[in-house]
């Protein structure tokens, strides 16, 4: 008994220090039968996480996103574990574990194997706080030796119910504090607690509502969707990096069409992106825009749905063309040249872009890129074409290009062009560029004989201005 006892004082046993307040009631526990998560869709290494946490002694469930997932069926993205556990108890036990975060530390679990590493994301319950909030501990309040909790405080913690689900492999039982899979049954996402008070705690969860909603197909429960419309303007507030990696997660969560008519429909899109202002609030000259952005969204989505990969770059390259294009134009209209008259409408793109979201630097260079490329697509002769693919972003260059051809904001032909260039041997290349000048007209530069040969001539000045 004492060894027992000391043995637990020198693991540091977490019941030590865990918080006893604001336990929930007991959970619901699920069955297989019921549940029905079908084994092939875990994670190997979560469930190796769970296994050895629970070797050793301590509770350990695959938790969250995660269990709403398998619960639909859907493999999930990523793996998070709760667990009793503290940061450092989880670190002992694995040989490539990181601990991560100042305020609330978590442990980064890493596994190599095949294809890319795999991080589990392992938290310890966390305890519900008075005057719950995240702010409480931003007003300088030292957390890290009072906020472990019990499962049930955990789970109060999280925003929606489904959310709020614990799976643990072992025994392939689910446990359900908040009726997370009533309504899973009802399609239903609800906010656990009063979402009002939610909201106010953590704005980004209205974003999250919108994101689920979208990806689940299921509706916003009445209560968990009619205060959205007046805290709306808590976004307002929400530091712009959180904002962006928020914006980011609903444009690639594959349903972003869908997530960006939600957001519309709760009037939450103003002041996130200038052009949803414009584009959702439909008039009749956005047409073209809404056109363009819808069909390049529905191309990530297919891309993402398809597990290919989406750059986030070439996605607010295409969400900020119709302004950008809005822009080259007037500048053009009032006599700058074509090219300088592009870079001066870059700037002011991206600035006004700010005032709402600041768009990662990494990005924003690939949208510039992206952007400078496309006038050069019209200049089909000399050394240019060349040139031209061999510049590194070339390919994103060329499918935003694509793009423009398929909403007719550019000729369907200039595309097919450079998809028989892109393909052609080097006669089949100087043919092309032949008929491209004759085509045109186009006096710079003759097509020569072979690549290697070929000296750049100038270009017709005013190709490539938008149209
Ligand atoms: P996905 O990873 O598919 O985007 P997710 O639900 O797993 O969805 P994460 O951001 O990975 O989302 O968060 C994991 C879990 O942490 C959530 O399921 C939820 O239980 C909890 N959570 C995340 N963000 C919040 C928040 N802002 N407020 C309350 N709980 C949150
Ligand atoms: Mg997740």
């Amino acid at each position: 008994m004492i060894t027992k006892f000391i043995k637990r004082i020198l693991r540091r046993d977490p019941m030590v220090k865990h918080s006893q307040t604001h336990d929930s009631s007991a959970p619901k526990r699920i069955q297989k039968k019921s549940h029905r998560i079908d084994p092939h869709l875990l994670s190997k290494n979560a469930v190796k996480v769970t296994h050895t946490l629970q070797q050793a002694g301590y509770e350990a469930f695959i938790v969250g996103g995660a269990v709403r997932d398998l619960v639909l069926g859907i493999e999930p993205k990523d793996f998070d574990v709760a667990t009793n556990a503290t940061p450092e108890q989880v670190q002992r036990l694995f040989r490539k574990a990181r601990l991560i975060g100042r305020r609330f530390q978590i442990v980064h679990v890493t596994f190599f194997g095949k294809g890319h590493p795999e991080i589990i994301e392992v938290s310890t319950f966390r305890a519900l706080l008075d005057n719950a909030g995240d702010h409480v501990a931003e007003s300088g309040r030292i957390l890290r030796d009072n906020v472990w909790g019990s499962q049930g405080e955990d789970a109060a913690r999280r925003d929606f119910t489904i959310n709020a689900m614990y799976y643990d492999p072992s025994t392939e039982t689910v446990l359900d504090y908040h009726g997370g899979m009533a309504d899973m049954q009802k399609k239903t996402l609800r906010m656990i607690g009063d979402p009002a008070k939610r909201y106010r705690e953590d704005p980004i969860r209205m974003l999250r509502a919108i994101r689920f909603a979208a990806k689940t197909g299921f509706a916003l429960d009445p209560n968990t969707r009619s205060p959205i419309a007046k805290l709306g303007t808590l976004l307002h507030d929400v530091p712009s990096a959180r904002l962006f990696d928020e914006i980011l997660k609903l444009l690639m969560s594959g349903y972003s069409w869908a997530a960006i008519q939600g957001l519309r429909d709760a009037g939450l899109h103003h002041g996130l992106l200038p052009l949803l202002d414009h584009i959702l609030d439909s008039g009749a000259d956005s047409k073209g825009a809404n056109d363009f952005v819808k069909l390049a969204l529905a191309n990530t989505d297919q891309r993402i749905q398809s597990g290919k990969s989406v750059s986030a770059g070439f996605l607010f390259a295409t969400l900020l063309w119709p302004d950008l294009l809005k822009n080259w134009k007037a500048n053009i209209a009032k006599g700058m040249s074509n090219i300088p008259a592009l870079h001066d409408a870059m700037d002011d793109t991206i600035a006004t872009q700010s005032e709402g979201m600041t768009i990662q630097r990494r990005f924003e260079s690939d949208m510039r890129e992206i952007w400078s490329m496309q006038p050069r697509f019209e200049k089909r002769v000399g050394r240019y074409p060349y040139r031209l693919i061999e510049s590194p972003r070339f390919r994103a260059g060329y499918d935003f290009m694509l793009l423009r051809c398929a909403t007719g904001e550019q000729h369907p032909a200039l595309g097919e062009w450079w998809t028989s260039f892109i393909a052609a041997d080097p006669d089949g290349q100087d043919a092309l560029m032949l008929s491209a000048k004759n085509e045109t007209g186009n006096p710079a530069g003759s097509p020569a004989k072979r690549r290697r040969r070929r000296k750049p001539k100038s270009a017709a000045p005013s190709e490539g201005a938008p149209s």
